[in-house]
């Protein structure tokens, strides 16, 4: 090969004056070019103490899959020299161009990360970069451990937890949510106490002092994890659990009131059940006329619905003071309303309400972690049938980590 070529690689490679390219092979037959690189410093850098150290030898050639040259298929070879070390013994030295036993290039990882964020699922990336699912899935670990390594968390102060099914509902994950600058922190396995306990412990020490807020579901596993863990820490009641609670609460008056009224042939509630759970803004033009008409028919629906609907306005209330005296008053109708699901709930708020009227002093929701509850639906669909759960952690925290994933390339 002429030497332009081999210097040209030299450049693609960002290569030191301690390597330098021996040959290029073509394989026209094989579409793959192979790039032999040889070590030609004397002097070694230990990669245990940084000492610099004389050769003791070559260790076998292996190989790292690069950057496609036009189609070409690449890969660089070479016997990476071994260091002969006072302190450590000897140590097979670093190369500029890969991590530590990867067998990929930095650029052709990086390139591997742009990838898999654009890609459907991991098994659609490998095919594209002619990788194997585990391989492909190696790289988005790496790339995942790099920016937990790097990330900084010690601007956290306000937090949502909250649990998201894995496995179509039979088991749950619990879910660390960063509310100010929104992104996953880390996930656990199940949702008891002890569940929350080690997600919550995944913060440094330092750190888990500093958290003001934590938003939630009025769940006391959860509750009594963060008085444990984060005793600094205010609970808020999540806005969004509190609607969806009197969302069931509606629903729950409605079955019962439909089975009753269809016992006599009486179908006007057949078919509603979503205008119930819906915003009223968001029924359909069609069904609106009919909605109207059930809103003021007297069914013991339309009066839950009723209930329901007024919560809403608590949270917009001015301040904690408006807040606890539109609670008291919205508490007797609901409690007087002998719609047993909606007393239940009523009941429940009630003993919450401390952090309810929370909300008042920090604003903060789990908006920002439903917000990841797509992504994460997406990456279970796309991810049918696997049950691992290591390997579901790794893909939520490469795709709502907020994670800089990159290899540092280039020293
Ligand atoms: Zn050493």
């Amino acid at each position: 090969m002429k030497p332009n070529l081999k210097s040209h690689y030299a450049l693609l490679l960002g290569l030191d004056k301690n390597w330098k390219v021996e040959s290029v092979e073509l394989n026209l037959e094989g579409g793959k070019v192979s790039v032999r690189m040889k070590h030609v410093a004397k002097r070694l850098v230990c990669p245990c103490c940084g000492a610099a150290v004389g050769r003791a030898d070559f260790a076998p050639e292996r190989t790292w899959r690069h950057l496609d040259t036009m189609q070409f298929e690449t890969e660089l070879r070479a016997r990476v020299p071994r260091g002969k070390c006072g302190q450590c013994g000897v140590k097979t030295v670093e190369v500029p161009w890969a991590g530590k036993n990867s067998p990929f290039t930095w650029l052709f990882e990086d390139f591997a990360l742009e990838v898999l964020k654009a890609a459907s699922s991991v098994k659609a990336a490998g095919e594209l970069l002619g990788l194997s699912w585990n391989a492909t899935q190696r790289i988005m670990k790496r790339g995942v451990d790099r920016g937990m390594e790097r990330r900084d968390l010690s601007g956290v102060r306000r937090v949502g937890i909250d649990e998201k099914s894995f496995l179509r509902g039979q088991s749950y994950i619990s879910c660390l949510c960063d509310l100010d600058d929104p992104k996953i922190i880390e996930v656990v396995k199940g949702r008891k106490k002890e569940d929350a306990e080690a997600l919550l412990d995944t913060l440094p020490e330092e750190i888990r002092g500093e958290i003001e807020a934590v938003a939630m579901d009025m769940w006391p596993a959860f509750v009594s994890a963060v008085e444990e863990k984060l005793p600094g820490a205010e609970i808020v009641f999540d806005r969004f659990h509190v609607s969806s609670h009197m969302g069931e609460a509606v629903d729950a008056v409605r079955r019962d009131e439909h089975r009753k009224l269809m016992e006599n042939k009486d179908e006007r509630l057949k078919g509603s059940r979503y205008n119930w759970l819906r915003r009223e803004e968001n029924i359909k033009e069609e069904k609106r006329e009919e909605f109207e008409g059930l809103k003021n028919s007297g069914l013991k629906t339309a009066r839950a619905w009723a209930i329901k609907e007024l919560l809403i306005e608590f949270w917009e209330c001015r301040n904690e003071g408006f807040g606890e005296d539109f609670f008291k008053r919205w508490y007797a109708w609901a409690i007087r309303s002998r719609l047993e699901p909606v007393r239940k709930v009523a009941k429940m708020l009630k003993k919450h309400l401390d952090g309810l009227l929370a909300f008042f002093r920090h604003r903060i929701t789990n908006a920002a972690s439903e917000g990841f509850n797509s992504k994460i639906q997406s990456i279970k669909a796309a991810a049918r049938g696997f049950r691992n759960y290591e390997h579901y952690r790794t893909r939520i925290l490469f795709y709502c980590g907020n994670l800089d994933l990159r290899p540092d390339i280039g020293h």
